[in-house]
């Protein structure tokens, strides 16, 4: 499958997924992702981190969030430059990476297959086809 290329907004951390764009996507509604986003929410691609080539790591930072709702702390990466929000890795598993679709070209993410956190959502928004809706988090 062809590399998916993406990039921040000011384009000094680039993000290669060498295994190409995953199947399905996870929509995040928390407040914490809200918050860090200052949108609606973010979309995670879940990647093994070994499977995804970033450049320009001299620009990226870090926000340990330990007021996770999933209970366990959450390493948060944006770009130093531009803020551009990166992806987030659990402090206990940094071998996962959830990758911020926003980062990839628009009209090439896969669809959401969970949305998690809807009990955060704002009363005007709508479930996406096809996407399970969890209230809370996926273990819950
Ligand atoms: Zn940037
Ligand atoms: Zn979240």
């Amino acid at each position: 499958m062809a590399t998916a290329t993406g990039h921040c907004l000011c384009g000094a951390i680039q993000l290669e997924l060498l295994d190409g764009m995953p199947d399905s996507c996870i929509l995040c509604h928390c407040t914490n992702c809200r918050q860090q986003s200052g949108g609606l929410g973010v979309v995670g691609m879940l990647m093994p981190r070994a499977r995804v080539r970033i450049t320009g790591e001299d620009n990226l930072a870090s926000y340990r969030d330990s007021k996770c709702a999933s209970g366990s702390a959450l390493v948060r990466l944006f770009c130093e430059t531009c803020g551009s929000n990166i992806g987030a890795a659990p402090e206990k598993s940094p071998e996962t990476l959830a990758v911020r679709g926003g980062l990839f070209p628009s009209g090439s993410l896969p669809p959401p297959k969970f949305e998690i956190f809807t009990m955060h959502q704002e009363r005007w928004e709508q479930p996406h086809d096809g996407a399970k809706q969890f209230e809370r988090g996926l273990s819950r």
